[in-house]
């Protein structure tokens, strides 16, 4: 018997934290964590290094206590099947659900389970299958449409917990949007993985459990979204199409009922977010964050379910299975789901800050020609522009000129002051670049951030085929792009884990001659994209300008919400001994 301890998870994870670096940012996001936004701030920082042997010693700490709960040996399920509705948000109760008012007579239901932040499909399923906010799993659209989830991070989905316990386990995924099948299940499970319409999928489900007994079966339907999109979420349409996957989530269950499998399984039905009656979603209304969730099971308590959120959906998978969630998680089984299983206290993970350089002071800018400048490091021959943003906006290189759009904010910078853009930009005039390699190297702080605003650009990013490029800051990762008016590249840079309010180094190449763009966060090594073939001879000109801040345009409808220190425009590459040379200069 596997042993359910989120009590002991909660406690370890508490006495695991920290020391304290700058124990006043860590004392607020702690209490922030504790009583504001339990969405949000789950993630508290800490640049205390000897952090891992604290939480081995805590952990044995907790290891003694005596006394676990009652459920622990209580009823485990032979199976859970999670049946997730993409876009229906808490629309369920507005429209005829015969199938679900027979599943759940006797089940919990929530309508107002709270989901992540941002509300998009990636985000919000990530947190339901990994059991974290996306602050820690850090999935996006974008991201898992093309790129595997690291089977070795350190927040596993519900998959790669149930494989971990069990070879044997039977695992399965259907999904209509298939990026979840691609970039938020591990792909190393031996996970059953399939996807098609919501009805062919249905029959796939179907002809799926006749023949095999999935321990977890998680099943994604996509149209009510689409509907949503389409027509407005609320809508007569968006309606009829949570009508429609009533249908199929009741055939669905007539083929365990067939199976003879009910009474051992736990059975699940979900959304991963609302939408608005214009057709978005993403934002913070009502009826875009809270979310239904409804359990039937032998040991379900009927009634409603206490405070919950969205990632909770993963702790109560390994709860009904009778396996310990990963102490990184910071899901908890609510109360009120299953009989006499109150909610432990929310689990606090701290993430530690990787490098001293998050939690740098600023100490006063290095003059040109001490040998300590940035210029004085790179070459002045090299360096085209370097903005130190002490207080204005001018080149300390003294090479281009610049001219200043809306309000810019000075701060505390890595090097005297920093730059904050949320209402305005700075651009690089008579700054064309044709086909010449070029590189930036950036100081940038940024905490949580929506759209995709520049960080710098040339071009008129309302279209990524626009001539031209772009490096913008998104929601979990920066992503550049390049067009020359027909083929576009695209490639995204994940943030490192601990990014959030903490300086980051950039380091970007646009390296033409070999044909490929590099980056690189924190000196660290260049991830490389190729530039694709039919833009190889391209020039990368759009308006003559560089833009920091905003796109080609000066009108790009986000505003960057960073503070950018230290640009630096480099004519031609950067290599790997420039850039240890950076790290040298700004250790
Ligand atoms: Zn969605």
């Amino acid at each position: 018997m596997k042993n359910i301890r989120c009590f002991l998870t909660a406690l370890v994870l508490i006495l695991a934290s920290f020391t304290g670096c700058s124990s006043e940012t860590t004392e607020e996001i702690l209490t922030e964590t504790d009583v504001i936004d339990p969405n949000q701030t789950s993630v508290s920082v800490s640049e205390d290094t000897e952090s891992p042997e604290d939480a081995g010693e805590a952990a044995e700490v907790a290891e003694e206590l005596p006394a676990e709960p009652e459920e622990a040996e209580g009823f485990v399920y032979e199976r859970v099947v999670l049946l997730g509705v993409d876009g229906a948000g808490n629309f369920f109760n507005k429209t005829d659900t015969p199938n679900l008012d027979r599943i759940f007579e006797n089940g919990a239901v929530s309508y107002d389970v709270l989901t992540s932040d941002p509300t998009i499909s990636a985000e919000c399923w990530g947190s339901m299958l990994h059991g974290v906010t996306p602050q820690c799993h850090r999935l996006s659209n974008s991201l898992v449409s093309s790129t595997p989830y690291d089977p070795e991070s350190e927040f596993p989905s519900a998959f790669r917990v149930i494989r971990e316990n069990d070879p044997d386990a039977v695992l399965a995924s259907f999904c209509n949007w298939n990026p979840i099948n691609v970039g938020i299940i591990e792909d190393n499970l031996g996970v059953h993985k399939d996807s098609a319409g919501d009805a062919a999928l249905t029959k796939k489900i179907c002809d799926y459990v006749a023949e095999n007994d999935p321990t977890f079966l998680f099943v994604q339907f996509d149209e009510v979204d689409g509907a949503g999109h389409g027509s407005g979420y609320g809508s007569a349409a968006h309606l009829k199409q949570i009508s429609i996957t009533d249908g199929y989530i009741g055939k669905i269950y007539e083929a365990y009922e067939e199976r003879g499998f009910l009474e051992t399984t736990l059975f699940i039905v979900a959304a991963d977010h609302g939408g608005t009656p214009g057709g978005s979603h993403g934002g913070l209304s009502d009826a875009e964050k809270y979310v239904m969730f409804a359990a039937a099971g032998k040991t379900v308590e009927k009634g409603t379910i206490g405070d919950m959120e969205i990632r909770d959906s993963a702790s109560v998978v390994l709860h009904a299975l009778g396996y310990e969630q990963p102490d990184t998680w910071t899901g908890r089984v609510p109360s009120g789901l299953f009989e006499g299983v109150e909610a432990c206290e929310r689990p606090v993970y701290t993430i530690q800050y990787a490098y001293e350089h998050r939690t740098h002071e600023s100490v006063p800018t290095p003059e040109i020609g001490s040998g300590n400048s940035v210029v004085d490091v790179l070459g002045a021959d090299r360096v085209l522009t370097y903005l130190t943003f002490d207080d204005n906006t001018a080149d300390a290189a003294g090479k281009a000129v610049t001219a200043e759009k809306g309000k810019l904010y000075y701060v505390d910078g890595y090097f005297g002051n920093g730059c904050k853009f949320d209402d305005g930009s700075v651009a690089v005039k008579d700054y064309a670049v044709g086909t010449d390699s070029f590189s930036v190297s950036l100081w940038m702080k940024t905490g949580s951030v929506s759209s995709d605003p520049a960080l710098f650009s040339n071009k008129d990013w309302n279209n990524g085929s626009n001539p031209g490029y772009i490096l913008s800051l998104r929601s979990g990762d920066v992503k550049f792009n390049a067009g020359n008016g027909g083929t576009r590249m695209d490639k995204e840079y994940p943030f490192p884990i601990d990014y959030m309010d903490g300086w980051v180094h950039l380091t970007l190449v646009v390296d033409r001659e070999a044909g490929e763009v590099r980056f690189a966060y924190d000196f660290g090594e260049f991830i490389t994209a190729e530039i694709p073939a039919a833009m190889k001879n391209s020039s990368f000109d759009a308006y003559k300008t560089l833009c920091i801040g905003q796109d080609g345009t000066k009108n790009y409808s986000a505003a960057l919400p960073a503070v950018l220190d230290e640009f630096v425009l480099i004519d031609g590459v950067l290599t790997a001994d420039d850039v240890k040379a950076l790290a040298e200069l700004y250790k």
